[in-house]
């Protein structure tokens, strides 16, 4: 079967949905084909932190900041390996198409928060849970737009079609349709990354002791099959040596679901022993690493009252401290000595790790790991506890592009007709991407491939 529209877009979560809408807004018909038999990828599973410099929500809170902070932020937390030009259109763009979600629907909290392993307070967080707000805001827009977007589900695509050099459609499979996609303009990829194909992790991965058997938050279709598809008209993969786990793993999904943790600035990190060893607010890279030389590269996550007023205050994930505690998932008890006892560590060194890191919030470090992020002491009952290990979560590297989201060969040039956006990029994020950049990531890029594809001739 052949179907034609002005852009296809390959691949429905944050990065390819933004993409046809900004395409559609820019005048084009768009086919949207997923996989999955749902839309929203790693997107809205994600934690769904909003990276975007935002003097109406930071001034009221006292926090400075500024694009050029962002910027240095997000380049030196990746080693300086990003491309700095990509790194600049991202900070620069991430506050207008912020407020591009806003005007389509999509819904932040009035207040900004420092995510695990942003370093800074300026992650927006949705008011739906997790990142379902970013896709019920772009499925709505699609919805209403059915005679220009049409998104096609269980649609795999398998090939890039190309003529005289230039991209012009994909090869796709449905469940039980062969089909041809015809783009009058152009073709966006954006298919996410490879966090949860093991053998393509395995084949690049040089960071990290073997990835093999650990796990993933990533959904099953993170396999990297846009990359794949890419390089096979010549497109050039930058950094697919650079993989992010995080130190938040559920032991038992590797899903980042039951994490504890409400704010980074209250809560630390212990090991079997019940000593902390690492700064708790460090690049993810530097927290994973260290839990990584701990006995089973295990840790509970230690915090107390502040983080959970009352039993019923939620997590990040929708879940209740009080339901994790009664699943076994998380422990609560009202002395640190009784919380040792239930988490089996040792409660000397759970307290003197507790004392050492009040200490610390009194003074306002850095402390002995050089941890600087500090709010409350852990020292009003009930203490609580949760284990984590070390997860796969992002893969930093993938498609070159240039600023305007053109997908480049390995001699530098430009593929006609393939724009790239989101998680199959890489360049933007270098190393090691800092919590909340996906978002911003996905949506600046996604914009911008949209806009462009939409404006090929
Ligand atoms: P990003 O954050 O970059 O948008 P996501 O993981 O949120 O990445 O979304 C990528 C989407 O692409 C997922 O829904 C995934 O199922 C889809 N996808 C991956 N490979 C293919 C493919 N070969 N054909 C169609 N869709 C795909």
């Amino acid at each position: 079967k052949t179907e034609t529209a002005d852009v296809i877009v390959i691949g429905a979560g944050g990065a390819g949905l933004a993409a046809a809408i900004a395409a559609n807004q820019s005048g084009a018909t768009v086919i949207v084909l997923e996989k999955m038999p749902r839309a929203g990828g790693n997107t809205i599973i994600s934690g769904a932190a909003y990276n975007a410099v935002d003097p109406s929500r930071q001034i009221p809170l006292g926090i400075e900041d500024s694009v050029d902070l962002h910027f240095t932020q997000t380049y030196e937390g990746g080693d300086k390996v990003g491309d700095p030009a990509l790194v600049r259109t991202m900070v620069e763009n991430a506050y207008p198409a912020l407020q591009w979600m806003e005007s389509l629907g999509m819904e932040f909290t009035p207040t900004v928060f420092t995510v695990l392993g942003g370093l800074w307070p300026r992650a927006h967080k949705p008011v739906k849970p997790l990142g379902t707000g970013y896709i019920d805001t772009d499925l709505e827009y699609i919805n209403s737009h059915s005679s220009q977007i049409t998104l096609l589900l269980e649609t795999e695509a398998t090939e890039l079609i190309t003529k005289n050099g230039r991209v012009t459609g994909v090869k796709a499979k449905g469940l039980s349709t062969d089909y041809v996609f015809n783009a009058n303009k152009a073709v966006v990829i954006a298919t996410g990354g490879f966090g949860a194909n093991i053998e393509l992790r395995d084949r690049f991965n040089s960071m990290w002791p073997a990835l093999t058997n650990i796990k993933t938050t990533n959904h099953p279709g993170a396999t990297g099959d846009g990359l794949v598809m890419a390089e096979a008209v010549g497109a050039n993969l930058v950094g697919m040596e650079y993989i992010q786990l995080l130190p938040m793993g559920d032991p038992d999904t590797g899903s980042l679901s039951g994490n504890i943790e409400q704010n980074v600035e209250n809560r630390i990190f212990v090991n079997k022993s019940g000593n902390r060893f690492v700064d708790e607010g460090a690049r993810r890279d530097v927290m994973t690493k260290g839990l990584f030389e701990q006995q089973d590269a295990f840790m509970w996550v230690i915090l107390d009252r502040h983080s959970y007023p009352n039993p019923d205050v939620k997590n990040n994930f929708n879940e209740t401290i009080a339901e994790l505690i009664a699943q076994g998932r998380a422990y609560g008890a009202n002395s640190l000595d009784d919380l040792a006892r239930q988490i089996g560590v040792n409660a000397e060194n759970l307290k003197a790790a507790v004392a050492d890191f009040n200490r610390a919030v009194e003074t306002g470090g850095p402390d002995r790991f050089g941890r600087t992020l500090f709010q409350d002491k852990i020292d009003t009952p009930p203490f609580y506890a949760g284990a984590r290990e070390p997860t796969v979560h992002h893969t930093m590297g993938g498609i070159q592009i240039n600023t305007r989201a053109q997908a480049i060969d390995k001699k530098g040039n430009v593929i006609p007709g393939l724009y790239a956006a989101g998680e199959v990029t890489g360049g933007i994020h270098g190393s090691n991407r800092l919590g909340g950049n996906a978002l911003a990531d996905i949506h600046v890029f996604g914009r911008i491939a949209g806009t462009n594809a939409a404006a090929e001739k």
